[in-house]
C-alpha cells in the first residue's frame, strides 16, 4: 500500500505517519515527488488492523499496491529511481553505456577493450570473470585473476567495472573489484543470491532470466531490494521464444512497460539478444529511442578469436561507430551520452 500526503503535508505529518507504520512492525519508504511525498508501506498491511490512517494529519489517500513486487514498482516512487555507481548516475538525462568483451580473457584482451570502449565513451567496462554457461565443456572464465585484470584495466582509463556473481561465498572478493554486480539472465531467479547481493549494498545490473515475465523479472528486483539495497538496474537481454533466427528475441516492449510499472532504470544487451554483431546497432538505436537507460554491448579486440560469444561480439572499432549513431537518437529523444 501506498499513502499519499497531502500537497503540503509537513515533515511533522510525515513522520507520525511514518512512526504509526512502524510501531506495527511495517517498514516504510517515503518518497518526496515534486507534487506530494508519497510513503510505501513494506509489509503484511493486516497488521495496521483497526487503525485508520485515512484519518490522520496530513494524509490525502491510502492506495493498495496491486502487484506482488512494491519496492520496485512505479507508484512507491513515480518520479522514477536513480542508481548511483561512483561518479555515474543510471537513470538519469545521461544513458549508461556499458561495454566489453564477453569474458576476461588475458591482460592484453582486457585492456585493449577497456582502452576501446573508453575512447569511444563508454563509462562502464563489462567482462566476465566467472561465466555461467550452458556446456560444462566451455570456457568458465578467469574467475578471481579476471576480476582482477578488469581492476587494473578499468583504473588505467577511468572506467567502472560491472561484472557477473555467480554464488553468494564470492561476494566479498568480488566486491574488491567490481563497482556493480551483475546477476546473470540463468540466476535471476537465484533468491539466496538476490538476497546476498542486496544485503551486500553493491549496485546491481539485474539480467531479465531467459524465460522470465515482466512480473517474474520484477520479484527478482524486489527480492534485492527488500534486502535495503535499492541500487537495482534492470537490463533486457532477449527472451527465448520460436523465433530462430536471433540467439534470443530482444523484448523491446520490456522497455515501456517496465517504465510503466517499475521505478527501477532499465538498459538493453542488445548483444546476447542478437548474437549476431551484424544486428546490434539496429537494436541498439531501438533500444535508445523505445526510452532504455542505456546500453550494455560485448566488445572485443579481436572478435573472431573469441573465447565466448565470438559472433556477437563487436570491434572497438565497431562500437565506436555504433557510439555516435545511438548518441543522434539519444538526442532525438531528450536524451544525452
Ligand atoms: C553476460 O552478460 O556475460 C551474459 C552471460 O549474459 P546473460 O546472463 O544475459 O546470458
Ligand atoms: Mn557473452
Amino acid at each position: 500500500m501506498i499513502i499519499v500526503m497531502k500537497h503540503g503535508a509537513g515533515e511533522k505529518a510525515v513522520q507520525q505517519v511514518s512512526d504509526v507504520l512502524k510501531e506495527h512492525g511495517l517498514g516504510v519508504h517515503i518518497s518526496n515527488g515534486s507534487t506530494a511525498t508519497i510513503i510505501g508501506v513494506i509489509g503484511d498491511k493486516a497488521k495496521l488492523s483497526g487503525v485508520n490512517l485515512e484519518l490522520m494529519e496530513g494524509v490525502d489517500k491510502c492506495v493498495p499496491i496491486m502487484h506482488s513486487y512494491k519496492l520496485a514498482s512505479r507508484e512507491i516512487c513515480p518520479q522514477g529511481r536513480t542508481v548511483q555507481v561512483g561518479d555515474q548516475v543510471i537513470g538519469g538525462q545521461k544513458l549508461a553505456m556499458m561495454a566489453g568483451p564477453c569474458a576476461v580473457e588475458s591482460e592484453e584482451q582486457v585492456f585493449a577493450a577497456a582502452r576501446g570502449v573508453r575512447q569511444a565513451g563508454a563509462a562502464f567496462l563489462r567482462g566476465g570473470a566467472y561465466k555461467p554457461r550452458t556446456s560444462p565443456y566451455a570456457f568458465q572464465g578467469m574467475e578471481d585473476e579476471g576480476y582482477r585484470l578488469l581492476r587494473r584495466a578499468a583504473d588505467a582509463e577511468g572506467l567502472k567495472v560491472v561484472s557477473e556473481v555467480i554464488s553468494e561465498n564470492q561476494l566479498d572478493t568480488a566486491a574488491k573489484y567490481c563497482d556493480m554486480f551483475q546477476i546473470g539472465a540463468r540466476n535471476m531467479q537465484n533468491f539466496r543470491l538476490l538476497r546476498a547481493v542486496g544485503r551486500s549494498g553493491v549496485p546491481v545490473l539485474l539480467k531479465r532470466g531467459i524465460a522470465s515475465t515482466v512480473e517474474e523479472w520484477l520479484d527478482a528486483a524486489e527480492y534485492i531490494m527488500s534486502e535495503g539495497n535499492y541500487n537495482v538496474v534492470l537490463c533486457e537481454r532477449g527472451i527465448r521464444t520460436f523465433e530462430t533466427s536471433t540467439r534470443n528475441t530482444l523484448d523491446i516492449s520490456a522497455v515501456p512497460v517496465i517504465k510503466e510499472r517499475s521505478c527501477l532504470p532499465v538498459i538493453v544487451d542488445p548483444s546476447h539478444a542478437a548474437g549476431k554483431s551484424a544486428y546490434i546497432l539496429p537494436l541498439s538505436l531501438a533500444a535508445a529511442a523505445a526510452g532504455a537507460d542505456g546500453l550494455i554491448i560485448e566488445v572485443h579486440p579481436n572478435p573472431k578469436c573469441a573465447l565466448s560469444d565470438a559472433a556477437q561480439q563487436l570491434t572497438p572499432q565497431a562500437y565506436g561507430e555504433l557510439f555516435e549513431q545511438v548518441r543522434r537518437v539519444a538526442q532525438a529523444v531528450g536524451r544525452t551520452m
